[in-house]
């Protein structure tokens, strides 16, 4: 037996350190994991979980408008009672946290309620507390950024949108990633009217060119505002409201502002150059495949990062890391077609390349849908549904898929498993699909909507 206190110590009781510390006590190594904050992290407490529970909200609330069409003439929609569904979020986050914290116990592991620092290499400081580890791991996750810009305290980062007690009536949201778009949907789904300003021309900077597009007109036809092209230069508090002001000149009072720029990864406050670490741009931890640091007893993973920053790509790096160090199963986690979702109304899903990148690595075949989905046709609610496949003509492997419209996250987690399998367009074509769904689409896309290349 070694002579530290641990195998392993995990830094970070959020999505990646619990597995990885979970998955390593089963294995039968010592393992102290330390939070400084909350069990489950980002994702249970600030993130995933309750966003996902408020769009929910929002949808009852546009499913009761459109229940009049299928002939429920008693579902009108009524006020949403905001604090009614805070509690029963609220309680659903405490009981996933606490599950978070419990799994760790059954399985063996020491959990500290607690922040941790390194002293050296093998040796932390863990709420004053010394503690050494053979092993260590980095998955500290990471943090909102509120812009430098005069009057940014009067907005609001993401965490705060869940310590609301009502809604805002007018909210102003700043960013054009998935967070500002789901915060702006599920706002504009629960009442509030939504002033949406990014800086590009289209929001979703990364994604495929027509989901995108396709992202912009459904907003709008949701009636969200969306200030394109705009950056946010000031808030300022008036009588009205807060006003907000934006490179070119436009001003907007509103009664909350939501800054959704982006993250930075939590290395603050570690001490790593007690550790002899150094991240690399904007704090992340650079690391090999194997999630190891430039010290080979320490690794980092999940948000920390900064590589794919997204629950189950943490707890897969966590898992495949345990299994590696103390399962004698040595594999990695592949970053490799990573299927994910944007949780707006209505929603939307990727998995693979996107035309833009793929057109990068040879000529394409490109499949793509749009429709009315039936449900929408009977509401006649203005919500288009899109599908697009990427192939790559030569191969005519799927390389991409893509969609915006109702379920498409459900979906998609499917659609994965064929792209990361290597499926070929033929491969789809000779499924059959299972009628009547939209889902179905995605098998009977026939004829190639676009040659590129
Ligand atoms: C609003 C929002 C919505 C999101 N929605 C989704 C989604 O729908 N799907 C998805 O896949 N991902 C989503 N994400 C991203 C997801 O939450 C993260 O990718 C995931 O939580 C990363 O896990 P992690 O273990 O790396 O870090 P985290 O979950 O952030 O955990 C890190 C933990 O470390 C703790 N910590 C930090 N420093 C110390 C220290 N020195 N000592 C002790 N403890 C410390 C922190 O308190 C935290 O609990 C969302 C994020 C946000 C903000």
């Amino acid at each position: 037996m070694s002579t530290y206190d641990f195998d392993l110590f995990v830094i970070g009781g959020g999505s990646g350190g619990v597995r990885c510390a979970r998955i390593a006590a089963t294995h039968g190594a010592r393992v102290g994991v330390a939070e400084e904050r909350f069990w489950g992290g980002t994702c249970v407490n600030v993130g995933c979980v309750p966003k996902k529970i408020m769009v929910q909200a929002a949808e009852y609330g546009i499913w009761a408008e459109e229940a009049g069409a299928f002939g429920w003439q008693d579902m009108r929609k009524g006020a949403h009672r905001w604090p009614v569904l805070k509690q029963a979020r609220d309680a659903e986050v405490e009981r996933l946290s606490a599950i978070y914290g419990r799994l760790l116990g059954n399985a063996g592991a020491t959990a500290f309620d607690a922040h941790a620092r390194f002293i050296d290499a093998h040796t932390l400081d863990v709420g004053g507390k010394r503690v050494t580890a053979e092993r260590i791991v980095i998955a500290t996750g990471g943090h909102a950024l509120r812009p430098d810009i005069p009057g940014a305290e009067l907005g609001m980062i993401s965490d705060d949108l869940f310590t609301l007690e009502d809604l805002p009536k007018r909210v102003a949201v700043v960013g054009g990633g998935y967070i500002a778009l789901e915060f702006a949907s599920l706002l504009d789904g629960l009442g509030a009217a939504v002033e949406l300003m990014y800086r590009q021309d289209l929001p979703l900077r990364g994604f495929d060119g027509d989901i995108r597009a396709a992202m912009k007109d459904a907003l709008d036809a949701r009636g969200i505002t969306q200030h394109t092209g705009h950056e946010v230069t000031a808030l300022e508090k008036t009588a009205e409201g807060i006003r907000v002001s934006t490179t070119r000149g436009l001003h907007r009072t509103v009664d909350a502002v939501i800054f959704a720029t982006g993250r930075l990864p939590n290395t603050r406050g570690l001490n790593l150059e007690a550790a002899d670490i150094v991240p690399g741009r904007l704090g992340a931890i650079p690391v090999d495949a194997q999630q190891t640091t430039r010290q080979p007893h320490i690794f980092a993973l999940g948000d920390v990062t900064d590589q794919m920053n997204l629950t189950p790509v943490a707890t897969a790096q966590g898992h495949a890391l345990a299994d590696t160090l103390f399962g004698h199963n040595p594999r990695t986690a592949s970053l490799a077609n990573v299927p994910t979702a944007v949780f707006t109304i209505p929603p939307a899903a990727t998995v693979g390349l996107s035309e833009e990148e793929a057109i990068q690595k040879g000529p394409l075949d490109i499949y793509l849908t749009r429709f009315t989905p039936m449900r929408h046709t009977i509401s006649k609610l203005p919500r288009k549904t899109l599908m697009k496949l990427v192939v790559a003509r030569d191969t005519q492997r799927v390389v991409g898929a893509h969609m915006i419209g109702d379920d498409a996250a459900e979906m998609m987690q499917g659609i994965a498993i064929a792209i990361v399998a290597g499926a070929t367009k033929q491969d789809f074509d000779r499924t059959i699909g299972i009628h009547p769904t939209a889902a179905e689409e995605f098998v009977t896309l026939r004829s190639i909507t676009r040659q590129v290349g």
